[in-house]
């Protein structure tokens, strides 16, 4: 392991990171505070493939990863087909959920569809061991954290256009050959 060739590229994860400074909070579900009517909110509101599920908003604990199409996918059939689901419908991804009160409508429950060990690292890594890790383990999307709270998410495509601009500023970089 040549640790010098980490410090080559000084670029961090939170360099890269979505989202930047001044941009908007990342659209996140959470674990069981939401209904169904405010995840079609955030289906329609936003076009990302998916959402990071924090413990709480205020806590930003990252619980798990939901692509957006199964949670579109699991909506639908659930209106469809589940008894009692409707747009007040808790969405709930905890393993254990106390029952519910008798006059609320039925919960659904998604914890299936939910990445458990979602990739994640610090803001502070250096973004060539991100790429690397990027190219072995084929991820498409990974989060990025700060003592444990999630601050942000970098994709694939976020990977890509970083490669093409450090591959302007340092075309000789053993790093992208
Ligand atoms: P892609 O990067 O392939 O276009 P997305 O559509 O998921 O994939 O993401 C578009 C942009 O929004 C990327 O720059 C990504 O970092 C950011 N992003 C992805 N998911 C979220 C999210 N849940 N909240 C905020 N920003 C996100």
């Amino acid at each position: 392991l040549e640790a010098k060739e980490e410090f080559r590229h000084k670029t961090l994860a939170r360099d890269v990171m979505r989202p930047r400074r001044g941009e908007p909070p990342l659209s996140v579900l959470t674990q069981d505070g939401m209904t169904v009517s405010d995840a079609q909110a955030l289906i329609s509101n936003t076009t990302y493939s998916g959402f990071p599920v924090v413990l709480t908003p205020e806590s930003q604990r990252l619980v798990g990863f939901v692509q957006r199409r199964d949670l579109v996918i699991s909506i639908e059939s659930a209106r469809k087909r589940q008894e009692g689901v409707a747009g007040a419908s808790c969405i709930l991804f905890a393993e254990y959920t106390p029952p519910p009160p008798p006059s609320s409508p039925a919960p659904l429950k998604l914890r299936g569809i939910m990445d458990l060990s979602p990739f994640t690292v610090t803001d502070h890594t250096a973004m060539d061991i991100v790429v690397d890790i990027f190219r072995k383990l084929g991820l498409r999307q990974c989060l990025v954290t700060h003592n444990g709270r999630l601050l942000g998410i970098i994709t694939k495509k976020d990977i890509l256009k970083h490669m093409a601009q450090m591959a302007n500023r340092d075309p000789d970089s053993i790093f992208f050959n």
